[in-house]
């Protein structure tokens, strides 16, 4: 989509720190972390969010949930310690990006509820 710049860094006109790709999905680190490991996991397909869902191949979602185990192992996330596995949908949550993203953070101990 025009002017999405997570479908910029998916094309590779936007460089991003890699982690993992492949044909569906590519996760690389944010910008701006949050905890001492901190990625984000996108469909390389454009979907604005959580609330958009009717228009995402389903098999990009069922691939991203499948790929968290070796992303985990990619970034020494494993252990019992484990990490957090979260998407903001909308203005209350947060969304500032409007291409569907899901943050994987670890590394560090994380309050529940969140703020
Ligand atoms: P949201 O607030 O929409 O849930 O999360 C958007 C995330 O994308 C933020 O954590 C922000 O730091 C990250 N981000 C925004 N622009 C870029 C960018 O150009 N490159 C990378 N690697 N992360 C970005
Ligand atoms: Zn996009």
């Amino acid at each position: 989509m025009n002017d999405c710049i997570f479908c910029k860094i998916a094309a590779g006109e936007i460089p991003a720190n890699k982690i993992y790709e492949d044909d569906k999905i590519l996760c690389f680190h944010d910008l701006n972390p949050q905890a001492p490991v901190h990625a984000l996991i996108i469909p390389k397909n454009h979907v604005a969010g959580l609330s958009d869902l009717e228009d995402a191949p389903s098999e990009d979602l069922g691939h991203i949930l499948k790929k968290i185990p070796e992303i985990c192992d990619l970034l020494g996330l494993t252990g019992d310690d484990g990490f957090r596995f979260v998407a903001n949908c909308g203005v209350n949550a947060g969304q500032t990006v409007f291409h569907l993203h899901f943050h994987l953070l670890g590394g560090r101990m994380f309050t529940w509820p969140p703020g």
